[in-house]
């Protein structure tokens, strides 16, 4: 289903032109406007979902080989020497745009960009008790 209103919605099924890397009956993976770095890729579902919890099961088993496809486009074809997967879910994680995605971004040796977190030290106990509240 599309929603109204929704910019991914209209891109991904064409309504809106965009610079498209690949394209298939459920997905189009498009050229990010403000990209990390060189052959910053979206890959969009064509139908709408607003994140990885709306996404149904079937749809979210097909991103990851659509992801693959991709990653061996921008390694094949610009170099790239790594590649970060980034999916954000929730304004406070950083998520934008409402319809579902999932950012392939080619790295390069001093490319400038840190797609990292700070590690903290939890300690045993902590890691157990949260380990217990997730069963
Ligand atoms: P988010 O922060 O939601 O995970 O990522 C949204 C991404 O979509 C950003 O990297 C932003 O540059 C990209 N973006 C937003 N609007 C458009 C658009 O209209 N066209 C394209 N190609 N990329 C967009
Ligand atoms: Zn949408």
């Amino acid at each position: 289903m599309v929603q109204e209103n929704c910019i991914f919605c209209k891109i991904a099924n064409g309504e809106i032109p965009t610079r498209t890397v690949y394209e298939d009956e459920e997905f189009r993976a498009i050229l990010d406007m403000g990209p990390a770095t060189k052959g910053h890729t979206l890959i969009l579902p064509k139908s709408h979902a607003a994140d990885l919890y709306e996404l149904p099961e079937e749809t979210a088993a097909k991103v990851l080989p659509v992801a693959k496809r991709v990653a061996a486009l921008l390694k094949e074809k610009l170099g790239c020497d790594g590649l970060n997967l980034v999916q954000n879910n929730g304004e406070l994680a950083g998520q934008t745009v409402m319809h579902f995605h999932l950012h392939v971004i080619p790295r390069y040796e001093n490319d400038g960009q840190r797609i990292l977190w700070k590690p903290t030290e939890p300690g045993a106990q902590e890691l157990d008790e949260v380990l217990a509240e997730l069963q």
